[in-house]
């Protein structure tokens, strides 16, 4: 499949007030200058390495093999990545981008905090300033990813329109972004928004998959049958899936089942989503009769958002990957058990992959191979899941 297209099917494309079109057409053709540029693939390679901490291990679980008593799981450690989780991939390359262009500044969007950490920390390490968008309601519940990005030097702006939640700190970045592109960069955390977005943040989430795919035949000298990832906007899944695009690998999608598909709290925008316009893209999202975005929910902040990048809809409409919506019970009971079984404890995002993996564990063989994206660390979500009625663990 090509991934410079800047239309995935029916969906994708560049939505966005005629102000804001030469500024992401000045993005998309610096990128394509860089992307197969050797001195700055070289330079990322290098921070990559050296700072994010890559290449990430590729782990066999055995003990959680064993307890769900199907295939060979491997799981592969973006939770080991600087600032905890796949996030730093794709930002590292995105403000390098920024300064390759001449930025001097960058903007960004953060639910829970962890994409405008990861921001700050770049910002902070490139020499770029940071200004980061985040709800009223986040800014609240993330006291702690606030103070961190507030010593990381960013200015954190509250958002206090709509939900006061990551859709508004999104609009309110695109707001602002047309108001000050002369000399501001603004990096998407995901594989959402418009061209060239979604396809650059797959490219520098390409890593993943890409490590995965040479490390599992290093261990097991063939593929795996299936991949799993969580998909919020779904950035670390395009980071795993296009590595096996061409193979007979089987691939799956866990997003937000919340509360369950039957309420109205879940954010499955696969599962239940419609096409339309939002936030600069053509995909599936979370909208009544008319039009009006219906508010996400999950336990998990990184799957709170009601939408979902391009690719994942057209994948989904080719039948080339399964997506499954993982409630908030299972993700929270995939997160108890990861820790007990391996001494891992995942992010709530990466317990939704989990959980899929546990459903569907029967429908394989002990010979055969599940590979599963661990897009983050888990230390950030105890608080969550003692309020959400997990265990106490006194
Ligand atoms: C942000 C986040 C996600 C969701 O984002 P995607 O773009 O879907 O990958 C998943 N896991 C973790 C740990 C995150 O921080």
């Amino acid at each position: 499949m090509e991934m410079k297209e800047t239309m995935y099917g029916q969906y994708g494309g560049t939505f966005l007030p005629e102000l804001l079109m030469p500024v992401v057409h000045r993005v998309a053709e610096a990128f394509e200058r860089v992307r197969d540029d050797e001195t700055f693939c070289q330079r990322l390679d290098g921070l990559l390495t050296d700072y994010a901490g890559r290449r990430t291990p590729l782990f066999l679980a055995e003990n959680l093999s064993k307890r769900l008593g199907g295939p060979k799981i491997y799981l592969k450690r973006e939770d080991l990545c600087h600032t905890g989780s796949h996030k730093i991939n794709n930002v590292l390359g995105q403000l390098l981008l920024a300064r390759t262009m001449g930025y001097s500044r960058v903007i960004a969007e953060t639910g829970a905090g962890q994409h405008g950490v990861a921001t700050a920390t770049a910002a902070a390490l490139l020499n770029l300033s940071c200004t980061i968008y985040m709800g009223e309601e986040d800014v609240a519940r993330q006291s702690l990813n606030v103070y961190r990005m507030k010593l990381l030097g960013a200015v954190v702006v509250p958002v206090s329109s709509g939900s006061r939640t990551l859709k508004d700190a999104t609009n309110e970045a695109i707001r602002s972004w047309a108001a000050c592109a002369e000399d501001t960069f603004y990096a998407i955390g995901s594989v959402v928004g418009p061209h060239p977005y979604p396809a650059m943040v797959t490219h520098f989430q390409s890593v993943i998959g890409k490590e995965a795919r040479e490390q599992i035949f290093e261990k097991e000298g063939r593929l795996p049958d299936a991949a799993l990832a969580c998909v919020g906007g779904g950035s670390n899944a395009a980071g795993l899936f296009t590595a096996f695009l061409d193979d007979p690998v089987d691939l799956y999608g866990a997003e937000a089942g919340g509360e369950g598909l039957d309420t109205d709290r879940h954010g499955a925008a696969l599962s239940r989503g419609t096409a339309g316009i939002f936030q600069g893209m053509r995909t599936l999202i979370l909208q009544d009769d008319v039009g009006n975005i219906q508010p996400a929910h999950s336990v998990s902040a990184g799957l709170d958002y009601p939408g979902v990048g391009p690719l994942h809809a057209h994948l989904k409409d080719t039948g080339r990957a399964v997506y499954e919506a993982v409630t908030d019970r299972e993700a929270m009971e995939a997160y108890e058990l990861l820790a007990r079984t391996e001494g891992i404890i995942p992010a709530l995002e990466s317990a939704h992959a989990l959980g899929l993996a546990g459903r569907i564990s029967h429908r394989f063989s002990p010979e055969d191979i599940l590979l599963i994206c661990l897009s983050g660390r888990g230390d950030k979500d105890t608080l969550r899941f003692q309020e959400e009625g997990g265990r106490d663990h006194e």
